[in-house]
């Protein structure tokens, strides 16, 4: 298992790592620091650090339930949709500009948004996995989109590349630079300045889309 992480750099002596709200990693490093030696202390501390990350109470307030009753909003591709409850039958989650479900479905409506998300992140994300790897030139094996736990998205040693379905509720450009940041990781396996290049050139505001998830973060961890 690996520690997705952050370095910012500055004055400070020493090394901390911190696990913001959103559960990313952040580590705190003195200028000139190697990237090894952040590498030898996020290994040093990974136990620690996956079980603070997915320690489930901690970050329990930023888990808010949904109802499913008329006028609650729902996010999807980055906005939020209103809910309508409608006596009529739909089959399953009908979408236009607005979410329908019906009455009767009420109370399997999260298992039915969650089939509607994963139907969505499939056909939405898949084929712009197909045009980056082929912008980038780079081969993989497999795409999946899955149920991953606190990860948007990764990249196996088999070339084999997985999104979390709960990226389709971010903006296309942040689904853009998730899926940009997992291939180019077929190239560059590390977090170097090679690497952030490679992510610059497909997408040269890809740092717009790292601010969405640093504030956003958190709303893609919940169920709904
Ligand atoms: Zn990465």
């Amino acid at each position: 298992m690996q520690i997705e992480y952050t370095i910012q750099y500055s004055n400070r002596k020493t090394i901390s790592i911190i696990i913001e709200r959103d559960r990313r990693v952040v580590v705190r490093a003195p200028l000139n620091t190697s990237e090894e030696m952040i590498e030898k202390e996020i290994n040093k501390r990974k136990f620690l650090l996956f079980q603070k990350i997915n320690h489930p109470q901690k970050y329990e307030n930023l888990k808010p339930r949904k109802e499913f009753v008329s006028g609650e909003s729902i996010l999807y591709l980055g906005k939020h949709f209103k809910l309508e409850v409608v006596p009529y039958e739909i089959e399953g989650i009908h979408f236009d500009n607005k979410f329908y479900i019906s009455k009767k479905n009420q109370v399997k409506a999260s298992q039915l948004l969650k089939k509607w998300y994963i139907k969505q992140a499939e056909e939405k994300i898949i084929p712009k996995v197909k045009t980056y790897a082929k912008n980038l030139g780079v081969k993989y094996n497999t795409i999946k989109i899955l149920n991953l736990k606190y990860r948007w998205g990764s990249c196996t040693p088999k070339d084999n590349i997985n999104f979390n379905w709960r990226l389709i509720k971010a903006p296309i450009y942040v689904i853009d630079y998730i899926i940009v940041h997992e291939l180019a990781h077929l190239i560059e396996p590390n977090h170097n300045p090679e690497f952030w290049n490679i992510v610059s050139i497909q997408l040269p505001h890809y740092y717009r889309a790292k601010e969405w998830l640093k504030e956003n973060g958190h709303l893609l961890e919940t169920e709904f």
